[in-house]
C-alpha cells in the first residue's frame, strides 16, 4: 500500500510520477501504448506532444502560460527541465524538439529507481490503494466507461464543444447590456449571469455571411469515430437555413435593450458568465469549427464585442473531460472515491502546459498525504493555484468546458489602474504575487529535501 499508482503517461502522468518519486514514494506508471493506440499518439514514448510542438509564451512576467512555466521550474518539474534542454528557438515562445524531449522524460522516469512502468491499458476503477488517474483527452474507450458509471453520463465529455471566452472588461457596456433572459433570478450572481449584445436585420445578415464564408478546420481522421454526440456547430447550423440561428442561440425574446428600450432586436448575441469572479463571459451556443484568425474576425462584428479580447476561443475536438466542479475536491481526489486523484486535460484543463502542471500538484498532493504529512492546495494568487481553484469550484459548473491559464483567474490585485494602458503594470503585479506566493507555498511543503 505503499506505492503510487499512476494511469496514463502522458504529460500529467510522468510529471506526477517524478515529483512522488522525488518525495520519496515507490510509483508505478501503467501506460497502454505502444500496445493499445490512440487516433493521435505515434510513438510509443512517455510524455509524447500530440500536435503542435509548442508550450506557448515562456514570458514569465506578462503571460499566464510563461508564469505556470515559472513556477514548474521552481517546483524541479520534469517536464520543462526536458522541454528546456530540447529547445527550440522560438522567439519568446518555448518550442520543443519533440521526440529528443519524450525521450529525454522517458530515459529519466525509466532511470528513476523509485518508478517502474508497466505497458497495459487499465479498465476499471481500482477498489484501493492510492492512485491517480491521468489518460488525458484520448482517455481508452473501457476505461472512459467505468468513470462515467461512477460518475453518470452526464459529468463526463467525451467532446468539447467550446464557446469562446472573452474578458470582460473588453465587452463595450455602451451597447451590451445585463439582463438574464425573461428576468429570471432575484440575486445579484443571477441578475450578472448574463450579457446581451444585440443586432439589427442588416448586421445579422452580414454576421450570417461571415459564418458561412469563415476557413474551417476538419475532424481528425478517426477522431469522431462511435462517440460524436451531435454538438452542432455555430457555422453548421447557420448552413441549415440563414434563420436558424435567430430561432435557436440568438434568439431575441425576453429581453430588452436598456440602452434602447423601445427598439426591437432582430437578434440577441447572449454571454454567459464563465467564473465566480465575473471577469470571463462565454458566447452561448458559438461552439465552432473557425480557425482561430477567423473567428476574432466574425465574432467582433457582434455589436458590443467590436474591442473584445478572448481569454480562448472556440473549438470542437474529441476530449474526455469530467465536470471536476461537482467530482473534484480542491485536493484533486474523486469525492466519492478519495483514494483516486484525478490530473492532466481530463479534469477540465486545456494543453500540455497545463496538464503538466496538473500532474505535478497531484503527484505532490498524492505523495505528500502517502508520507502522512498532508499538503493544502497553492494559493489562487498563483498560476497553478487559479487553475485548481477554478476547476474545482471557481468555474460555473452548468456550462464547465475544459480551461487554458489567463488572468482573468487570478483574483484582482487591488489599487492598480484598469483598461489597456494599465495592463502591464496589472500583469507584472498578478506575476510577482504569483512569484512570492509559490516560493512561499514550496517552502512551506518543505518535501524537496526528501
Ligand atoms: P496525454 O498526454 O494524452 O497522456 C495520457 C496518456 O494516457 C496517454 O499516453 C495514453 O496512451 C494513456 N492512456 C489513455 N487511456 C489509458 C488507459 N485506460 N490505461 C493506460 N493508459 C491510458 N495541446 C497543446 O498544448 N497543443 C496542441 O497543439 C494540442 N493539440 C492536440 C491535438 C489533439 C488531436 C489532441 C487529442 C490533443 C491536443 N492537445 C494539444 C492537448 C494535449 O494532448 C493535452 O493537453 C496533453 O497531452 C494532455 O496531457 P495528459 O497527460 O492529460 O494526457
Amino acid at each position: 500500500n505503499n506505492t503510487l499508482h499512476i494511469v496514463g503517461g502522458g504529460m500529467a502522468g510522468s510529471e506526477a510520477a517524478w515529483q512522488a518519486a522525488r518525495l520519496g514514494v515507490n510509483v508505478v506508471i501503467h501506460e497502454m501504448r505502444p500496445k493499445v493506440e490512440t487516433f493521435a499518439h505515434k510513438t510509443g514514448h512517455l510524455a509524447e506532444m500530440v500536435c503542435s510542438n509548442s508550450f506557448r509564451s515562456d514570458d514569465d512576467e506578462q503571460n499566464a502560460v510563461g508564469l505556470l512555466h515559472w513556477e514548474m521550474r521552481q517546483a524541479g518539474g520534469l517536464i520543462m527541465a526536458c522541454a528546456d534542454a530540447h529547445r527550440l528557438p522560438a522567439g519568446g515562445a518555448l518550442a520543443v524538439d519533440r521526440d529528443p524531449f519524450a525521450e529525454a522524460v522517458t530515459r529519466q522516469l525509466l532511470d528513476h529507481p523509485r518508478i517502474s512502468v508497466s505497458h497495459e491499458e487499465i479498465t476499471a476503477l481500482p477498489e484501493d490503494g492510492h492512485w491517480i488517474i491521468a489518460t488525458g483527452p484520448l482517455t481508452s474507450s473501457a476505461l472512459g466507461q467505468a468513470i462515467a458509471a461512477e460518475t453518470g453520463a452526464e459529468a463526463l465529455a467525451f467532446f468539447d464543444a467550446i464557446a469562446p471566452i472573452v474578458y470582460f472588461d473588453s465587452v463595450d457596456m455602451d451597447i451590451a447590456w445585463m439582463q438574464s433572459r425573461y428576468d429570471k433570478g432575484d440575486t445579484e450572481a443571477e441578475r450578472t449571469a448574463y450579457l446581451n449584445c444585440p443586432m439589427d436585420k442588416a448586421q445579422y445578415e452580414a454576421f450570417i455571411d461571415a459564418l458561412l464564408a469563415a476557413d474551417k478546420t476538419e475532424f481528425h481522421e478517426g477522431e469522431t469515430a462511435g462517440y460524436f454526440d451531435g454538438c452542432l456547430p455555430i457555422e453548421v447550423m447557420a448552413e441549415r437555413g440563414r434563420e436558424t440561428l435567430r430561432h435557436g442561440p440568438m434568439k431575441p425574446v425576453g429581453l430588452t435593450n436598456a440602452h434602447a428600450p423601445e427598439s426591437k432586436a432582430h437578434a440577441v448575441v447572449q454571454l454567459r458568465r464563465d467564473n465566480a469572479l465575473g471577469t470571463l463571459y462565454n458566447i452561448v451556443g458559438f461552439q465552432t469549427k473557425m480557425k482561430y484568425g477567423a473567428q476574432t474576425e466574425v465574432f467582433r462584428m457582434i455589436p458590443g464585442l467590436q474591442n473584445a479580447r478572448f481569454a480562448r476561443l472556440g473549438g470542437i475536438h474529441r476530449n474526455t473531460f469530467l465536470n471536476s466542479p461537482t467530482l473534484l475536491d480542491a485536493g484533486m481526489r474523486l469525492k466519492s472515491r478519495p483514494h483516486i486523484r484525478f490530473a492532466g486535460q481530463i479534469t477540465g484543463v486545456e494543453g500540455y502546459v497545463e496538464s503538466a502542471a496538473m500532474g505535478l500538484l497531484a503527484g505532490r498532493l498524492a505523495a505528500a498525504e502517502m508520507r502522512g504529512t498532508p499538503l493544502s492546495t497553492p494559493p489562487e494568487t498563483t498560476a497553478t493555484g487559479a487553475l485548481i481553484t477554478h476547476i474545482s469550484g471557481g468555474a460555473e459548473a452548468k456550462s464547465f468546458q475544459p480551461m487554458n491559464v489567463n488572468f482573468g483567474l487570478f483574483p484582482p490585485v487591488e489599487g492598480l489602474r484598469g483598461g489597456r494602458r494599465g495592463r502591464k503594470d496589472r500583469y507584472k503585479a498578478y506575476t510577482d504575487r504569483a512569484k512570492a506566493d509559490w516560493t512561499g507555498w514550496l517552502g512551506q511543503t518543505a518535501l524537496d529535501a526528501a
